[in-house]
């Protein structure tokens, strides 16, 4: 069964003016078709406006579809009755750290969701140690979150969203707010939760080089999927990202530079390490 499937999915939103009257429709979502295995990775990439911030609200019953149905661990979002099962298996992070962290010590602040969720206190210590090793913030423990950089703070949210133990991570660009390092920290982090920890991810992004590690890609445009495949086979279409204003990673835009001229390289070089491995066997 899939954990995540979509099927015709629209949302519009309805502006309405100061009387009530409908004054312009959206549509934000337009007849999205998408499934999601238990423990697969996958990456929506989208410029921005293309409705990947919409479609993820879906996903955690934050929105409910205009037309169409979205289904998480087989139940229908709109059933109110499994509102907070939902919740609980599809866990959310936001862009902005400072916006999720409530806690003024980084434990408390892990250990609010489960508090919430009333597991009792042996395991809610559990699982918060647990879930600080998974980010590699265990020794910042007894910091205050202030102190921390946004990085930091971005992967305290997530082990706070791992320590309510989902069988889902979404992270709606987790780290459009961070400085190069942190986006590293945050990717790696990331990558742990789907390789050792076998959680799904579904990761919203703009950095094409974020979504190498995806098993696979989904990519936005002005509501719809308009490309979808394995890493490679969404970056071999490099003139085709490039329309859709995403940026195409430098490895691959050299590599389909080089091709151009001539240079006999195989489509879809995703990182430096492959172009220079590429270009040795052919020197
Ligand atoms: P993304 O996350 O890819 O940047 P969004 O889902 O935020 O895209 O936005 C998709 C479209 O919906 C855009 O045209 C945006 O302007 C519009 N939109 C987003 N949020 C709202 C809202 N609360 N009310 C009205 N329109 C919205
Ligand atoms: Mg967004």
């Amino acid at each position: 069964m899939d954990l995540i499937k979509a099927k015709n999915l629209i949302f519009d939103y309805i502006r309405r003016d100061k009387d009530g009257e409908v004054d312009g429709v959206t549509r934000a979502v337009n007849n999205v078709n998408l499934s999601v295995k238990q423990g697969d990775f996958i990456a929506i990439l989208g410029h921005n406006g293309s409705g990947k911030s919409t479609f993820a609200k879906h996903i955690n019953s934050i929105l409910h579809p205009t037309e169409g149905t979205i289904y998480v661990d087989g139940k229908d979002t709109r059933d109110e009755q499994y509102l907070w099962d939902i919740r609980q298996t599809a866990g959310m992070v936001f862009q902005n750290p400072d916006n999720q962290i409530i806690g003024t010590v980084v434990e408390e602040d892990v250990g609010f969701g489960p508090e919430n969720m009333g597991v009792p206190t042996k395991e809610i210590w559990e699982r918060v140690y647990e879930s600080l090793n998974i980010v590699g913030m265990y020794e910042y423990r007894k910091k205050s979150p202030n102190k921390l950089s946004g990085g930091q703070k971005q992967r305290v949210s997530i082990a706070g969203v791992l320590a309510m133990h989902p069988k889902c991570i979404i992270l709606d660009e987790p780290t459009a707010m961070l400085d190069p390092v942190g986006r590293k920290e945050v990717i790696r982090a990331v990558r742990a939760l789907n390789d050792v920890e076998k959680i799904t991810v579904i990761l919203i992004t703009h950095y094409m080089e974020e979504a190498i590690y995806a098993d696979r890609i989904y990519v936005m445009d002005k509501g719809s999927i308009v490309l979808e495949g394995e890493p490679h086979e969404v970056f071999e279409q490099v003139d085709r990202l490039e329309q859709l204003s995403l940026s195409v990673p430098e490895a691959t835009k050299m590599a389909h530079e080089l091709r151009r001229k001539g240079v006999p390289l195989k489509e879809g070089i995703i990182s430096e390490d492959e172009l220079v491995s590429e270009l040795m066997k052919i020197l």
